[in-house]
């Protein structure tokens, strides 16, 4: 019965529901992401992010309180320059080196400080962003943690179940590790790099390595020294037990099996006698319509500073919160932005009652509605201007975008202050959509009326002089009533209507095609279109 019953919730929902399931009454839950930001930020690694969130938001609308951390995972090695970075040749030389000691790349000849280093740039990028899109969690800097020694019993407990967590890290390798093998990696306390070797460690709290490339050699107490760093595959495990996670999902990747996630469930339990935090496994985003426009420099890294470039942070939500996670589905910059925009308007109707659907599908709409808003949940519905129509209007007041929304709210009754600033967010995704990926045939720019008359055969001429006759007393006409007015004109002056269409465009754009001709012309407005059709 219960499965049935979840099968109609939302997937954040489930996942909240069974978090309280499987973890009984508990306070707080604990909800974790986290990544190495060892370069930009993707947006893939945005859909773990605002996975956790949607769980979250969920799970505090059931009354639980919940910890939502995000952990950078900032005390990992610089082990390549990523070829979007500026100043390669300067942040190569600082390589094996922890990604908070090398500087940062917009600053590379000063040297790296803990307000301002390499790790430090790309977490600020990301965290001024979230706040936008509506995330809020508490970060977790694990090279200040590892600094301060938080994990020493964590590192001694691993050191000492070393042949555990060699059993079961062997059980997915083709090699066996060395017998020497420790779960532990040490950054030189006097070079910083991590080109180290331990040669003994006392069954205790000490620890002494000697350094490749400086040639120190010393001993280190656990508990004082922060250059011990677990490696991942227990660094992980090792951090559940330590922050209590409840949840965390994790990509597919290290969800396989012998992944990371699959040998961190082992060792939780074997070595920290912790348990596994419940998971879903999420699946990779394509990008999709960026063509030629991503230069080599760019590295092909989509970050979520250029999705919120395209689409209002409603519908960057609303991109994550409808699929399910395990779905691949690709980000479009393309013509279907123009159809993602329709269909999240569409989603907005039917929560505020305007689309007949049946009761399953409104429900479903209507909780990706919910869980697409940054803050509340509008109480009336938002002023919708199609992204379409956006980009026609901007065209035609060459992307003047104070003053599309300030007429568009004129004509909007009623429309406050946030409904007026989703507007303007709207427009300016239409705006930067126009100028950087919209097919060229989508591009336009109106004639000026000084400019030579675009010389047309005897029928189109004739059908435009017709054309502006009617636009004389364009008040009269409706879209519907000037899109059939358009084909008598056509039947009128012997012409097809094809031949109309395209003698129009090429008077009014100088193209061949456009936007549908009637609504164009109602936007654009009777008096700059008569005085494009004065010559004929
Ligand atoms: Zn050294």
């Amino acid at each position: 019965m219960e499965e049935q019953d979840e099968r109609a919730l939302h997937w954040a929902d489930s996942t909240a529901e069974k978090i309280i399931r499987e973890r009984g009454d508990k306070e707080p839950y604990v909800c974790a992401s986290g990544i190495t930001p060892s370069g930009t930020v993707h947006i893939g690694n945005f859909r773990e992010i605002i996975s956790v969130e949607l769980v979250v938001r969920a799970l505090r609308e059931r009354g639980k309180r919940v910890r939502f951390i995000y952990s950078w995972d900032d005390y990992d090695v610089f082990r390549k320059v990523p070829d979007n970075m500026p100043n390669r040749e300067v942040l190569a030389g600082y390589l094996r080196m922890p990604i908070t000691l090398v500087p940062d790349p917009h600053t590379p000849n000063e040297p790296a400080t803990p307000e301002r280093n390499y790790a430090r740039a790309n977490e600020r990028e990301i965290e001024s962003l979230l706040p936008l899109v509506g995330v809020g969690p508490e970060y977790l800097y694990q090279a200040e943690r590892y600094g301060a020694s938080t994990y020493a019993a964590g590192i001694r407990t691993a050191l000492e179940k070393r042949e555990t967590i060699r059993a079961i890290l062997d059980e997915h390798r083709s090699e066996a590790l060395p017998s020497d093998w420790l779960p532990v990696s040490v950054f030189c306390t006097r070079c910083s790099h991590d080109s180290t070797s331990v040669d003994r460690w006392d069954e205790g709290w000490e620890l002494t390595y000697r350094c490749a490339n400086c040639g120190n050699a010393e001993s280190l107490d656990l508990r004082r020294s922060g250059a011990v760093k677990l490696l991942w595959r227990v660094d992980w495990p090792m951090r559940w037990k330590a922050e209590g996670v409840d949840f965390e999902p994790a990509g597919k990747d290290h969800h396989s099996e012998g992944g990371s996630f699959d040998t961190a469930k082992k060792i939780v339990q074997a070595v920290y006698g912790g348990q596994p935090p419940i998971t879903f496994q999420y699946d990779f985003i394509g990008i999709k319509g960026m063509g030629g426009k991503i230069s080599s420099s760019h590295g092909e890294v989509i970050s979520l500073r250029d999705v919120l470039e395209i689409y209002q942070t409603e519908v960057v939500r609303y991109l994550f919160a409808g699929p399910r996670p395990n779905t691949e589905f690709a980000i479009s910059f393309d013509l279907d932005v123009i159809k993602i925009y329709e269909d999240y308007d569409k989603t907005e109707r039917i929560y505020f009652g305007l689309e007949e659907v049946d009761e399953k599908r409104r429900q479903k709409e209507a909780r990706i509605y919910e869980l697409s808003q940054v803050a509340e949940v509008p109480k009336r519905m938002p002023l919708q201007v199609p992204f379409r129509h956006l980009c026609n209007l901007l065209q035609i007041h060459l992307g003047d975008i104070e003053r599309v929304v300030g007429e568009l709210a004129a004509a909007g009754a009623g429309i406050d202050e946030p409904g007026r600033e989703r507007l303007r967010t709207r427009a300016r995704c239409a705006w930067s959509w126009i100028t950087r990926y919209a097919p060229l045939d989508f591009r336009f720019s109106l004639r000026e009326p000084q400019e030579a008359p675009v010389a047309l055969e005897e029928g189109p001429r004739r059908a435009i002089a017709l054309l502006r006759a009617r636009v004389e007393r364009l008040e009269g006409f409706d879209e519907k009533a000037l899109a059939d007015e358009l084909y008598a004109i056509a039947r009128e002056a012997g012409i097809d209507a094809k031949e109309l269409f395209k003698a129009s465009y090429r008077v009014l754009i100088g193209a061949e095609r456009g936007p549908r001709l009637a609504s164009f012309i109602l936007t654009v407005g009777k008096e700059r279109v008569l005085a494009l059709l004065a010559p004929y």
